[in-house]
């Protein structure tokens, strides 16, 4: 038993860590220089249950814990970055069925996201709605029974491949506007793809923008009720930020491991990089930051899965910490692997653009301090 993890959880992580140095290590590189959604590794995460951890037992699912699959995905982003989203953001698509949906919801989808037949994506962000979430202008009108929805979403991780798209949109209800929750399916008349982003990293994992033109979707497909979207919302992002946690903190541990790796073998002016008492300072300063980044981790996922109180103050908290944390571990990999550092031969360098994401979204860092800062002062 780990301080935060039960031995079965200790045990997938030696499993998952294995298969992912197996079959998804190798091919790290490839999908990050091609930039192609990596359906094989997809298709692994299919056939071997990962996805189950995405949903409750009743579904499908596995325990239904989010600290079980903190651990997986941790051991997925220590190999590869754009891999870990494909499990992440399945966890944070198909989050608002899983807290919110319907008993009918969940039936009709639940199981497909577990079994990996159906990919889920979570539609929020909008050209002047990123951190303002109430500023969303994408609009559903009521028309003959169904919901019209049009307008645009940008930033949608896997928007042009998910099955599934959770969609926020104003409606007017009464004279106000209520932000609100639909399930749209891909193949929907009117649903299409934009613009696909050009980032800096996570090159595999596909960004795009969706655009909604007179959409038409059955009431039966809101989550929740008319003017829930916010709270919905929220909720799936303080999970989803715990996620981010474990994607950081597995990074870094990607880094650190290249770092030790080139300190072991490489030689400078004849001596071993090992034996440098200022190689070995940083190796020990990374090592720290991790440790205290993996334990803040799991204490945020575990204290979700018990909705301790403070859990959502934790799920910031993991997210700020942990997504600074690896940006430093990634840059001083790079420093210690010298001219290797910036070259496409060595992992460093990928590891470092991938890095620098999980301080923007889910809530960047500027907001998550907003929120721990009102969880400790009160609301
Ligand atoms: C690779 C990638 C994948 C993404 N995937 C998804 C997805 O799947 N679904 C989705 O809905 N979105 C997604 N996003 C969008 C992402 O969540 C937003 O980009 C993020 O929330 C920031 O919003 P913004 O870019 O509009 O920044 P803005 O809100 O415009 O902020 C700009 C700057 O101002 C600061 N700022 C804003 N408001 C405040 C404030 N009140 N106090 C202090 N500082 C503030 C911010 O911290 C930031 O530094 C993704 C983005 C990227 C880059």
């Amino acid at each position: 038993m780990g301080l935060w993890l039960s031995e079965a959880q200790l045990r997938l992580r030696d499993e998952v860590r294995k298969m992912m140095l197996e079959r998804v290590a190798p091919q790290a590189a490839e999908t990050d220089e091609k930039g192609e959604f990596p359906w094989e590794v997809k298709e692994l995460f299919a056939a071997s249950g990962l996805f189950r951890l995405v949903v409750q037992p009743e579904y499908g699912g596995t325990d239904g814990l989010l600290s079980t699959l903190c651990v997986a995905i941790e051991e997925v982003s220590r190999v590869c970055g754009a891999s870990s989203m494909i499990l992440g953001n399945q966890s944070l698509g198909a989050s608002p069925l899983v807290l919110w949906g319907s008993e009918a919801q969940k039936k009709k989808y639940l199981p497909k996201v577990a079994s990996g037949e159906c990919l889920a994506s979570f539609a929020l962000t909008e050209a002047n709605a990123g951190s303002d979430v109430a500023a969303v202008q994408t609009r559903a009108v009521l028309d003959g029974g169904s919901y019209s929805i049009s307008g645009s979403k940008i930033f949608i991780t896997h928007g042009n491949i998910a099955d599934l798209l959770v969609v926020f949109a104003k409606v007017d209800a009464g004279g106000k506007d209520k932000l609100t929750a639909f399930l749209v399916e891909r193949g929907t008349p009117g649903l299409s793809t934009g613009k696909l982003e050009k980032k800096m990293g996570l090159k595999g994992s596909s960004t795009a923008e969706i655009i909604f033109d007179q959409v038409r979707v059955p009431g039966e497909n809101i989550v929740g009720k008319i003017g829930d979207g916010f709270r919905i919302a929220l909720d799936c992002l303080d999970k989803g930020r715990v996620m981010v946690g474990a994607m950081a903190t597995g990074l870094a541990q990607g880094a650190l491991d290249a770092a030790l790796a080139f300190a072991r073998d490489a030689v400078s002016d004849g001596v071993p990089l090992a034996g440098s008492q200022a190689v070995q300072f940083t190796l020990a300063d990374m090592e720290t930051v991790i440790q205290a980044s993996r334990s803040l981790t799991q204490a945020a996922a575990v204290k979700y899965d018990r909705k301790e109180e403070g859990y959502i103050k934790f799920s910031a908290m993991s997210k700020l910490f942990a997504s600074d944390m690896v940006m430093d571990v990634t840059s001083k990999a790079a420093d210690l692997l010298g001219d290797y550092g910036y070259s496409r031969d060595y992992p460093v360098e990928r590891m470092m653009r991938d890095a620098k994401i999980f301080a923007i979204f889910e809530g960047t860092n500027q907001i998550q301090r907003l929120v721990i800062a009102r969880e400790l002062l009160g609301k």
